[in-house]
């Protein structure tokens, strides 16, 4: 199937060519037709599946068949749950709008707001916004949503996760009743359900393979190794594959920090960003990850999200996280769209739970090396994962002398026979 197929007009079938896609890919061949016909759609798929370009192309696609109004109204919102998938998501509107006459804006907190005020006051005709900020402008009314008759949510799990459900609620409320609705979410879980019941109107339910990524396309490997030689075993991979361009995620942004200085100390450049950083900081971060003067960035799952950088060669898991399907977000950031890429995993014993749980989701066993000279202290036991504290990155980046043999024990660490997931917050 080719994107001529779908009934896209010439301006959108330009853009497309211009990017250099083939063809559609599975998430855009499902939504784009049930879009265009005007449904509402509740759709199940992962970042890396082309799913912005799927609920982009006809959204934009509607809007250019729409008769014109008189001047420019926001007549599409796209809510995000992040600013960075806001920037990103802005972005695709205005390279695969680029040939249509349509005014778009992203609309996010951390920056200032006297900027956006200008640009809704010049007039868009779509608003791509995170809810806390896009409530600033509706309550000091310099915003219009009264055209609105299209709304996206984009990874609404991640927004629930993150607490924007009154936020959400609040902007629903305000919207005009008359609209297309459509639900992107990289999982189901009943607050999904709930808000989809709410939400939209005989929904048409679209899924691609939820696995697809991680199982198919990604090389994915487990280093088993102990935890206070983490940061150790990472930069012996880095250089002895020579990798240029790696994403690494840690499960605190204080091991973020801290993994990231102590990458810089072995000689390997590192930035690193996440949910304290302000939005300069880490907009300058993926700038230089980008134009490969910083090899690693070192990121924590929610501020990764909307990064976008194609054919991302590393992917690197210094810590497993707790929640599976954070495991298939973040390899989803390497192999995109029919790259292959690899997604390794630094794991010590105290997280053996958490990787069979990953396996159980992915419904793959994933190839463990002990590679030599980094083989795990069989003699270490496991010890609870602290979630949000400053174990995690930290452990794995605690100083240990370079060099040091495989069997070497760390001193640093209580040692327990606690189970690894005793005192592990549930989700
Ligand atoms: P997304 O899942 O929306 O984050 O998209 C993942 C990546 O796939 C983006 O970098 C897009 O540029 C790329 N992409 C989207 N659609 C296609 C397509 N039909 N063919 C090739 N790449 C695509």
């Amino acid at each position: 199937m080719s994107f001529e197929t779908l009934g896209l007009s010439k301006e959108l079938l330009k853009a497309i060519k211009e990017q250099g896609y083939d063809k559609p890919t599975p998430i855009q061949k499902q939504a784009i037709p049930v879009i265009l016909e005007k449904k509402d759609v509740l759709a199940g798929a992962q970042t890396g599946t082309g799913k912005t370009a799927g609920f982009t192309l006809p959204m934009l696609e509607l809007l250019h068949r729409a008769k014109p109004t008189k001047g420019h109204h926001v007549k599409a919102l796209i809510l995000t749950p992040t600013r960075e998938l806001a920037a990103q998501v802005g972005e695709s509107v205005e390279l695969y709008g680029k040939h249509l006459p349509f005014k778009s804006t992203v609309i996010f907190g951390g920056v200032k707001i006297n900027p956006q005020i200008t640009k809704l006051k010049n007039g868009v005709d779509i608003v791509i916004a995170t809810p806390g900020r896009l409530l600033d402008h509706l309550s000091q009314k310099t915003i219009d949503l009264s055209h609105v008759s299209f709304l996206i949510l984009d990874e609404a799990d991640r927004m629930l996760d993150m607490g924007f459900i009154n936020d959400i609620k609040k902007i629903l409320a305000i919207l005009p009743k008359q609209r297309q609705n459509l639900l992107f979410s990289a999982t189901y879980s009943d607050e999904i359900k709930k808000l989809s019941d709410r939400l939209l109107n005989a929904p048409t339910l679209i899924e691609v393979a939820r696995a697809n990524i991680s199982s198919e396309i990604v090389k994915q490997t487990i280093y088993l190794v102990d935890c206070e030689r983490k940061r150790e075993l990472l930069t012996h991979l880095i250089n002895e594959g020579k990798w240029q361009q790696v994403l690494v995620f840690t499960r605190t942004k204080h091991g973020a920090n801290r993994l990231s200085a102590q990458l810089e100390k072995d000689g390997i450049t590192s930035a690193a960003i996440h949910g304290n950083k302000s939005q300069n900081a880490r907009t300058k971060a993926l700038d230089d990850f980008k134009k490969g003067e910083v090899r690693v960035l070192v990121a924590t799952d929610i501020a990764a999200r909307g990064i976008d950088i194609d054919q991302l060669p590393h992917v690197v898991n210094f810590e497993l996280p707790n929640v599976s399907e954070d495991y298939v977000h973040r390899i989803g950031r390497t192999g995109r769209a029919g790259n292959e890429g690899e997604a390794i995993s630094l794991v010590c014993v105290d997280e053996h739970e958490f990787l069979a749980n990953i396996e159980k989701l992915i419904k793959k066993d994933i190839q463990k090396i002990a590679l030599k000279g980094f083989k795990p202290d069989p003699s270490i036991k496991a010890v609870p994962v602290s979630m949000g504290g400053n174990r995690g990155g930290n452990r794995g980046g605690a100083a240990k002398p370079k060099g040091a043999g495989g069997g070497g024990r760390p001193s640093n660490r209580p040692r327990t026979s606690q189970k690894p997931n005793a005192g592990r917050p549930q989700r």
